[in-house]
């Protein structure tokens, strides 16, 4: 399956002497330097890619002429059936400073001017980005459509007060549990203040069967008591304040910056540690780790959106032992499986 799937590729690769290339009816003089090429596979990316890196013999193509002189750095491929990205592609690197199209390479088939830019350094990092931004995009949109109208029992408590009182309750607990068990303690105690004033025995009744919930019990009700003293009732909009509150780590702390406060933060949880690192966003080994490797990444237009699409993907479709990929609707989009097919080969 993974060797049909179509997409973009940059080859990114060094000539360190002037060369002459010539092909059927073009010739192209190459000075020294850095070359980034853009191509496609509409029909499967990964026998294109390891067309490239193995350098067959057979040469007929512009790029062909040119891998035989320059040595490749590196082949990056963009998993995306949208060959409008190509385009897209070539345009961002004529637009990028330093970067100068060779007119007419490669370009005999389509509507760019070139398909081949040379650098005397490697000063594309803007182009990765955008273009890495605009398939982290378009995945959350077929996330977005994917699960419309679906909710877990913890999306319904979307105030500053609420989220953190959930977060708190969910952690090593399955939302199905959490969101039940908030609902009850917030039906006895709405606010801090109410909270502040229920016995510890009273808190862990109401949140049972969440896990830890003795200990969660006791710090539930102290977070109360420095909401209601120290802030006046008010959740602060300010990461510090809220890690500083028992029981509130990052995640916590960037889901109700997030979703109570609007912030661009992104709360990485376990489904977002995992799908992100299958669908080849990222190469982390702890959430810890992603949730740096993430912020950087992901564009405003969807960070706020991530955690919550993750989290319904990874319970119906991209579960932690068994993936689904054949009922995936993201899995033209995904690196799990044509990476290793790409790269094993
Ligand atoms: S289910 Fe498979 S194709 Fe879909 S995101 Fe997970 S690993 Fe990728």
């Amino acid at each position: 399956m993974a060797s049909r799937i179509p997409g973009i590729y940059l080859i990114i690769a060094s000539l360190d002497h002037p060369c002459r290339i010539s092909t059927r009816s073009l010739s192209f003089s190459l000075k020294p330097g850095f070359y980034f090429y853009c191509g496609s596979a509409i029909n499967s990316l990964a026998p294109r890619i390891n067309r490239h890196f193995k350098r067959e013999k057979k040469h007929h193509w512009h790029i062909d002429f040119l891998l035989d002189k320059a040595e490749i750095l590196a082949i990056a491929p963009y998993i995306v059936a949208d060959n409008a990205l190509e385009h897209e592609l070539a345009k961002l690197l004529s637009e990028t400073d330093g970067v100068t199209g060779i007119p007419g390479f490669g370009a005999g088939d389509c509507d760019c001017d070139t398909h081949l830019f040379h650098a005397d350094s490697l000063c594309i990092e803007g182009v990765f980005k955008r273009l890495f931004a605009r398939q982290i995009e378009k995945t959350v949109k077929i996330l977005r459509k994917r699960y419309l109208g679906i909710k877990t029992p913890v999306e319904k408590f979307r105030k500053p007060w609420e989220l953190l009182v959930s977060c708190i309750i969910s952690l090593r607990t399955k939302d199905e549990v959490t969101g039940p068990a908030a609902a009850r303690l917030f039906k006895a105690a709405p606010g801090p203040k109410e909270l502040m004033a229920l016995q510890e025995e009273k808190i862990e009744k109401l949140i049972f069967p969440a896990g830890f919930y003795k200990t969660k019990a006791r710090n539930l009700k102290k977070v109360a008591e420095i909401i209601h003293t120290e802030y006046q009732d008010t959740v602060p909009d300010d990461k510090n304040k809220l890690m500083a509150l028992p029981n509130v780590g990052i995640k916590t702390a960037n889901l109700v910056l997030a979703d109570g406060f609007g912030h661009f933060e992104i709360c990485v949880d376990t489904h977002v540690h995992r799908i992100s690192n299958r669908l080849g966003w990222i190469r982390t080994r702890t959430p810890e780790e992603s949730e740096k490797a993430l912020k950087p990444l992901l564009p405003e237009s969807v960070i706020r959106e991530v955690n919550g699409l993750m989290v319904k993907h990874g319970q119906n479709i991209c579960k932690p032992l068994k993936t689904m990929c054949d009922k995936c609707p993201i899995s033209s989009l995904c690196l799990t499986g044509i990476a290793n097919e790409i790269y094993s080969s």
